[in-house]
């Protein structure tokens, strides 16, 4: 390839660096990096340089400069602090971006006791989103939604439904852990709703599967005994948008998967609820 070429590339390819809020690339010194790197795109540089990859973005070139993310930052939506997450399609950057753009929030408290902003996982063209109340000690530590006990509960609840967590998304609707796993307060939750809300936004879900009291009053509006509001199907708020023009999103409470923990006897009331969840998924309206 011509040098004006590789020239070309290398500021595109640093342009698509800079818009997903890439600030610095760190490199080694030469000449272990000359010997080292090679372009991420799989074009070899006159010079031999080849920058560290790994995330396919646009037009086939990758990016992930190696950039090591300080704990404020939290991480790199939708995956893990330590894998860079594979951007196929346009939800999967819409919600890459967005994480971007609010990672370093401080929008409460929160911000100030948190180990990683907790934004969610899973698939961007997910027809089923489940939303917990907030992150919990494990989640806080590796920046993931439902990883300790309960989130494996969650994995049983997917597969009840005939699903795996590839296929769903996952989420809360406060994304900093409350300290020593208190309710978040409702302040928290209204500074922190918008993020949900821009999250369905981008996903267009079908259903959302609230988990608990908290997610369900935060996006029902309402309050009362959970028992008598879960296990139905209510319509979304019209703010919240729908999967098309015409069709709402449709709201399924059921119990927070924590709670079975302590209340394993509401073991078959979920799975009525599950059920519920199952027959909407295949219904068409
Ligand atoms: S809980 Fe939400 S509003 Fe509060 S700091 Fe975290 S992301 Fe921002």
């Amino acid at each position: 390839m011509a040098p004006e070429d590789l020239r070309k590339l290398g500021i595109e390819w640093l342009k698509n660096e800079r818009l997903l809020g890439v600030e610095s690339l760190e490199v080694e010194e030469e000449p272990e990096m000359l010997k080292r790197v090679q372009h991420d795109s799989g074009v070899q540089h006159d010079s031999g340089v080849q920058y560290d990859s790994g995330v396919q973005y646009d037009s086939g070139v990758q990016y992930d400069s190696g950039r090591k993310r300080s704990k404020e930052e939290g991480l790199a939506a939708p995956s893990s602090p330590t894998t860079t997450p594979l951007l196929h399609s346009k939800k999967e950057k819409e919600l890459f971006l967005y994480y971007e753009s609010i990672k370093n929030c401080q929008k409460c408290p929160l911000s100030e006791t948190r180990n990683h902003l907790v934004f969610g996982e899973g698939n961007s063209d997910a027809e089923l989103v489940f939303i917990g109340e907030a992150p919990g000690r494990n989640e806080d530590l590796e920046g993931r939604p439902f990883i300790g006990e309960a989130g494996k509960l969650l994995t049983k609840f997917v597969e009840f439904i005939g699903l795996t967590r590839d296929d769903i998304y996952i989420t809360n609707i406060v994304k900093c852990r409350p300290p020593g796993n208190r309710d978040p307060l409702p302040e928290e939750i209204n500074k922190c709703r918008p993020y949900l809300e821009e999250q369905l936004k981008i996903i267009k879900p079908k259903i959302l599967c609230c988990l608990g009291r908290w997610a369900t009053y935060t996006l029902l509006g309402i309050k009362g005994s959970f028992s008598q509001i879960r296990g139905k199907i209510y319509p979304a708020p019209t703010h919240m948008g729908g999967i098309n023009e015409e069709q709402s999103m449709k709201i399924i409470p059921t119990y927070h998967p924590a709670a079975l923990l302590y209340h394993p006897g509401w073991k078959e009331k979920v799975k009525e609820d599950l059920i519920l969840v199952k027959e909407c998924l295949q219904s068409r309206t």
